[in-house]
């Protein structure tokens, strides 16, 4: 089935960014003229990049950003649902803002982002929450100004949740780093795994116009971007429901020979959409990192077929093992759930399997949470959460084992990194192509720079490197 992408028109966009300069007026009576924002981002690279643009619409609005909710005019969560803890940390840290804004009676408070697009979320927050003024859903990001302006103008407390998945191209982005970009290039998700909330939360799944997704790259790359990644739940299916033809091959390809010096990323692909032509397409593009994440979830097909993944332990295998037939050098990352109901400790087993076969470079890893409104948290779930605890941490050990064996083997060696952040005391963080963290010594002026390092030791997680000369 065809469908149409619902894009936010010009017009609309513009209206927007009209009640942006309206709000900015209202805020400026009330904050004076230079109000701060406290932009506080939950969960994956989706919500960081929705940040940038909320970010932007903000700055349209005459904030500047500050670090804490103490010092702001204007608090904003962009909340994350995946998993029951994200949400429970959501409720704790709203909760207190409370004594701040007792004392601060004009501060704003507002929450969008997953956890707010359920209506049971955004009920409870409006019985349980009174100092909270907007909550807005995933799909009324564009008009955050109309809301402000609303609230400023002496609306009623304001709950935007409704609407359906659309792309709004045009909005105004703020980024925090230039050299480090998230480019999104879809948006929602069509793939109703049986434990996941996503689909229903981000809407059915829609993709950007290439021309679009071109000219954001080349923006970014003229502010000096130097690592791009491509973001999507499931960037393989790139391309649904435009009339362009171009596959997520196509677009890889096309982003790849943009003008400039920088590294391409990609995530996440989904193995049941990853074709061994993308895998050939990476190998063959000069500026994309050699670098997969590819979550299997689970390393037993009977659990990936209860889970609605749609493809086998043989099936990631056989990418896997072409991957690194194409990219001798590709380094595998991935996603992997433990305690999805009904999990017998054979299957568990299986899963521990698959981490041994394919020896990951690194691994998010996962109790299973169930989720109001999946299927799975309609499954009998006779496992305890003691028993899932300890599955957890053997599955957790036997990763670090693989990634200390790994990582010794990198002593003495020579990488290039980006580097991307100082710990403090002079050390840095730079991050290889193939997304290892090495940690050295030197002047903080090199962040956003390609420097080379030689590993000078290697323990497990915590890998030392120093400059070469
Ligand atoms: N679209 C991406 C991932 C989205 S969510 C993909 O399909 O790979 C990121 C990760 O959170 C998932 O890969 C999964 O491992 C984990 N996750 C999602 N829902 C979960 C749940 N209900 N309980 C535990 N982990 C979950
Ligand atoms: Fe969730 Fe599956 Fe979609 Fe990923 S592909 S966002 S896990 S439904």
């Amino acid at each position: 089935m065809s469908r149409e992408n619902v894009f936010i028109s010009a017009a609309e966009t513009a209206k927007q960014i009209e009640y942006a300069h309206l709000a900015q007026s209202l805020l400026e009576l009330r904050f004076g003229t230079n109000p701060k924002a406290y932009v506080h981002t939950y969960g994956c690279q989706g919500n960081v990049s929705d940040s940038e643009r909320i970010k932007g619409l903000l700055r349209t609005m005459g904030f500047s950003f500050c670090s804490s909710a103490e010092e702001a005019d204007l608090v904003l969560f962009n909340t994350c649902a995946v998993r029951e803890h994200a949400e429970a940390r959501v409720f704790g840290n709203v909760g207190a803002l409370k004594p701040i804004k007792t004392k601060k009676r004009d501060m704003l408070i507002l929450l969008c982002g997953c956890m707010m697009q359920q209506p049971h979320i955004a009920q409870k927050i409006k019985m349980s929450y009174p100092i909270v003024d907007i909550v807005f859903g995933t799909f009324a990001v564009h008009r955050l100004p109309e809301l402000v302006y609303r609230r400023l103008q002496g609306s009623k407390r304001i709950f935007e949740i409704g609407g359906e998945g659309n792309i709004a191209e045009g909005l105004p982005v703020y980024r925090d780093r230039s050299f480090k970009a998230w480019l999104p290039i879809m948006y929602g998700c069509d793939n109703f795994c049986s434990y996941c909330v996503v689909p229903y939360v981000r809407g059915r799944e829609r993709s950007r116009h290439h021309k679009d997704i071109q000219a954001e790259a080349r923006q970014l790359i003229a502010d000096g971007a130097l690592d791009i990644t491509l973001l999507g739940q499931n960037v393989n299916s790139y391309g649904k429901g435009l009339d362009t033809g171009l596959d997520f091959s196509d677009l890889l390809r096309l982003i790849n020979d943009t003008e400039g010096e920088f590294l391409l990323r990609f995530m996440t692909s989904h193995p049941k959409d990853c074709s061994k032509r993308l895998l050939d397409t990476m190998a063959d593009c000069s500026k994309v990192a050699h670098h997969l994440h590819l979550p299997f979830q689970s390393g037993n097909n009977r659990i990936l077929s209860e889970m609605n993944r749609r493809y086998t332990v043989e099936k990631y295998m056989e990418l896997i093992d072409y991957a690194r037939l194409v990219m001798p050098d590709i380094s595998i990352t991935s996603d992997v759930i433990v305690g999805f109901p009904g999990e017998t400790d054979a299957e568990f087993r299986d899963t521990l399997e698959l981490i041994k076969r394919v020896e990951f470079t690194s691994l998010f890893t996962f109790i299973y949470s169930p989720r109001e409104g999946t299927k799975a948290a309609l499954m009998p779930d006779p496992v305890s959460r003691e028993e899932k605890t300890a599955r957890l941490q053997e599955l957790c050990e036997l990763q670090e084992k693989i990634a200390a064996e790994r990582t010794a083997s990198y002593k003495g060696k020579s990488f290039r990194v980006l580097v991307e952040e100082s710990e403090g005391n002079g050390v840095l963080v730079g991050r290889t192509d193939g997304n290892v963290n090495i940690r050295f010594k030197a002047d903080e002026s090199l962040i956003g720079t390609y420097q080379t390092l030689t590993v000078t030791d290697a323990l497990s997680w915590v890998i030392t490197g120093e400059l070469d000369k």
